[in-house]
């Protein structure tokens, strides 16, 4: 669809920086096209690793996080087994669940969408799901999951938790914190958001060297092309950019939320770059559709489980998000009272 203010996928509104640009420019002439790339992916591996404090043994790296997450239910999904996710949550966990044969299986969220602790410890203790997914901060509604709460869900299951972790840069704390002394803790990662490159198709897995090694496994040979290996390596350079526009982002969300809650809406904090909000007198798909006309593109998640009329807007350039308050104003006002 043809707008002027997409804001509906929560990828970066800045570009990266222009000298990253111009370092792939010039890694791009020098590759060797000809020749399959490391399969191995060492460097850009070791790299991430570094990047982390971990051992090059606990990281896997795939074509964007959702072929890490394909690679983990490959690995440990599949069919006979189960995997437990948490509703509403990112689409993508039970499809490339069911993709893969998995069984999926849904427990519910509080009504701040939280993962109720002794609930969650019951329902695996009940099902025993050989992975449970978890997503933190959580696409759609933007909260991040307590330490507490996953460390309690990856003590009660002798299965896999993945904890998708995609915005992780926007929320106060990471499930990195667990990984040294939880074996059944895989951690997902992607350069699709913070570090601005969701056309890079680049993400990453930092688990148990075993973890890391079962995706290995199930992947495609050579899946991760030379291009790609050496711009990640690159990209990891300009930390110092990244967290800068992580800043300039949150800072962003703030006022976005201050725009908000002038209007007619009920919304829901976020520890990520997106903000779900509910029209209090409208449908949410004819405001999807009065934006649409204001050539400004939010993401409809109403028929999410329990987001009924919700939508979910994804921090833009200062400049977006005014255009998109004001055309949110505009269709609000005009709607029905
Ligand atoms: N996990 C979550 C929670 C996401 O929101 C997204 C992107 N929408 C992804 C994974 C997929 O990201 P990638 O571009 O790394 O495949």
């Amino acid at each position: 669809m043809e707008v002027e203010v997409r804001l509906n996928t929560n990828e970066s509104p800045e570009p990266p920086p222009p000298e990253l640009a111009v370092e792939l420019a010039s890694t791009a002439s020098g590759l060797s096209l000809n020749r399959y790339p490391d399969r191995r992916a060492a460097t850009l591996t070791a790299a991430v690793a570094a990047h982390h404090g971990v051992a090059p043994e606990q990281v896997f790296c795939a074509n964007g996080s959702n072929e890490v997450l394909q690679c983990l239910l490959l690995a440990y999904g599949g069919a006979g087994r189960r995997a437990l996710v948490f509703e509403p949550t990112y689409a993508l966990h039970a499809h490339i669940a069911r993709l893969t044969g998995t069984e999926v299986l849904a427990g519910a969220r509080t009504a701040a969408f939280e993962v109720e602790r002794a609930a969650a410890v019951e329902l695996i203790a009940a099902a025993g799901p050989e992975v449970v997914l978890l997503c933190s901060p959580n696409n759609p509604t933007g909260n991040a999951e307590s330490l507490d709460t996953i460390a309690s869900i990856a003590a009660a299951t002798d299965g896999l938790v993945v904890v998708d972790e995609a915005y992780a840069q926007f929320a106060p704390s990471s499930a990195l914190e667990l990984l040294a002394e939880t074996p059944n803790l895989a951690v997902v990662r992607t350069f699709s958001k913070t570090w601005a490159l969701a056309g890079l198709r680049l993400g990453y897995l930092l688990a148990d060297p075993e973890v890391a090694a079962a995706c290995a496994k199930v992947a495609l040979p050579y899946h991760l092309d030379a291009f790609k290996q050496e711009a990640g390596v690159l990209a990891l350079r300009h930390e110092a950019e990244m967290d800068a526009r992580v800043r300039r982002l949150v800072e962003a969300r703030h006022r976005l939320v201050e725009g908000l809650s002038r209007l007619r809406v009920d919304l829901w904090p976020s520890a990520a770059n997106f903000v779900l909000f509910r029209p209090r007198h409208m449908r949410a798909a004819e405001v999807w559709g009065g934006l649409v006309e204001r050539s400004v593109l939010v993401r409809d998640v109403s028929s999410f489980p329990g987001l009924e009329d919700c939508l979910r807007v994804t921090v833009g350039t200062a400049e977006e998000n005014r255009r998109f308050l004001a055309a949110l104003g505009e269709v609000l006002e005009d709607g029905p009272r």
